[in-house]
């Protein structure tokens, strides 16, 4: 099987090692790919990066049929959204993402919440606002004066994670809503969800599905803020571990039950089969997991934890075909018994404005459960450079939390560069 691989993060370079181990596949090809996906064993970078714009889908296409792949596997959600598995689809090349009717899920925060509600799929109270119409404004203000709970906002449409505001008081959200009303998000933070203030611990959880039968990894936990404690400014995730201790078995098949069960058979009854993995962001709160928010395609960083907890047995890019084809159930999927971690390095200055170029020192790993993924890093000539907010993400696996932990910052000593900085706390609490 020949694989091409969507993407340029570390989401997409910890795929391409798992794929790249699977018994049924012969090359794995990224598009554009990263610095650390070039030309190792049966993986490369597809060279032709600059002849295919963002977004021109039927070039990917042309771009499939001449590499003849056998299966594309899709990273990033502005993809998935914009429905670039409908291209694959015409062309008879099995794609893993969901078509573009059930990825609204994640590409409306409007529409998830009305589906929660008419699937009574438990989530924080809401109620969605038009802020095109002005006197919108004044009814979104009075329901978070009259509402009993502190406030989010978000903008419905994709955001890049900068679409979410938490503010500390009623005051200041009526502030947040003039700047959406203004304009701030662009038009897609018009349309908005208002939504409940969840207390509680926030967890991922990545499942396959193939339309009818699912299949969840154990659930993981992201450290969403630039500094240690959790403060600072939201980022795309500085590192995750899995599986989290306190979501004990029960929890895990109530979250099954009344989320999971809910939203594909949901889904299916709205004509919008979801076949593809969904990420579902869930807080633990004390009256019971609620989802925070769908996302359509593998999480990053959440992703780079996973691949090392999938056994050496299971056959990724065989899973991946199976949910195109409809049969997981029929599927191998194993998982490891220990325990992931993952650290990401960053540039100083990310989530605001940071360098690039800074050249990269890379030492070696001696150990092999310790995996170096890139992220925003190229090659240029043959020095490795900085090319991104987050350059990489060191994983490890352990037989306990503490060791998976351990092993990943012995690992975060072997890469240096001006400028890196990470966090010296993942998993600590
Ligand atoms: P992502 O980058 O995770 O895709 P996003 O822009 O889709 O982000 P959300 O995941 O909905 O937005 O929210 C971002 C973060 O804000 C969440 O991960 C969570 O930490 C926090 N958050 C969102 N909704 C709530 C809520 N109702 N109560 C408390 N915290 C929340």
């Amino acid at each position: 099987l020949r694989v091409l691989l969507i993407g340029s993060g570390g989401r997409e370079h910890a795929l391409a090692w798992k794929l790249s181990q699977a018994p049924s596949v012969e090359h794995v090809f990224v598009f554009p790919g990263n610095g650390g996906t070039v030309q190792i064993e049966n993986i490369s970078n597809v060279a032709s990066e600059e002849e295919i714009a963002e977004g021109d889908y039927s070039a990917l296409v042309a771009l499939a049929q001449k590499l003849d792949i056998g299966l594309v596997v899709v990273g990033p959600d502005s993809a998935v959204v914009d429905g670039i598995e409908g291209y694959f689809r015409e062309s008879r090349i099995p794609c893993f993402a969901p078509s573009k009717e059930s990825a609204e899920l994640e590409g409306s925060k409007t529409y998830a919440k009305d589906f929660m509600r008419k699937y009574d799929i438990p989530t924080a109270a809401y109620r969605n606002f038009d802020l095109s119409v002005a006197a919108n404004l004044e009814s979104a203000k009075e329901y978070i004066r009259s509402a009993n709970h502190n406030v989010v906002i978000k903008a419905s449409g994709l955001a890049a994670g900068k679409g979410v505001v938490l503010p500390r008081s009623k005051d200041e959200a009526c502030e947040e809503l003039d700047a959406f009303a203004d304009g701030r998000f662009g038009d897609s933070g018009l349309s908005i969800v208002v939504e409940e203030y969840l207390e509680g611990d926030e967890i991922s959880v990545l499942t396959f599905s193939d339309g009818e039968t699912f299949k969840s990894l154990p659930p993981g936990q992201d450290h969403k803020r630039i500094l240690n404690g959790n403060l600072g400014l939201n980022t795309g995730g500085m590192g995750v571990y899995a599986p989290t201790p306190f979501v004990t078995a029960e929890v895990m098949s109530e979250i099954e039950e009344t989320v999971l069960k809910p939203t594909f058979d949901g889904l299916r009854a709205e004509g919008r089969t979801f076949r593809g993995l969904l990420f579902t962001g869930i807080m633990i709160t004390p009256y019971g997991p609620k989802v925070l928010e769908y996302n359509v395609r593998f999480g990053d960083p959440e992703t780079q934890s996973m691949m090392l907890l999938l056994s050496q047995d299971t056959d990724l890019a065989a899973v991946l075909l199976a949910c195109t084809q409809k049969t997981l159930a029929k599927t191998e999927l194993h998982v490891r018994p220990g325990y992931a971690c993952n650290v990401v390095i960053s540039s100083t200055g990310y989530p605001g404005p940071y360098k690039t170029g800074q050249a990269i020192q890379l030492g070696p790993v001696l150990l092999q459960d310790i995996h170096i993924f890139h992220a925003g890093t190229k090659m240029v000539g043959n020095t490795l450079q900085t090319a991104g907010g987050r350059v990489f993400s060191v994983a490890a696996y352990g037989d306990s939390l503490e060791m998976a932990v351990e092993l990943a910052y012995q690992g975060v000593k072997s890469v240096s560069f001006d400028g890196m900085y990470f966090r010296t706390d993942i998993a600590s609490r």
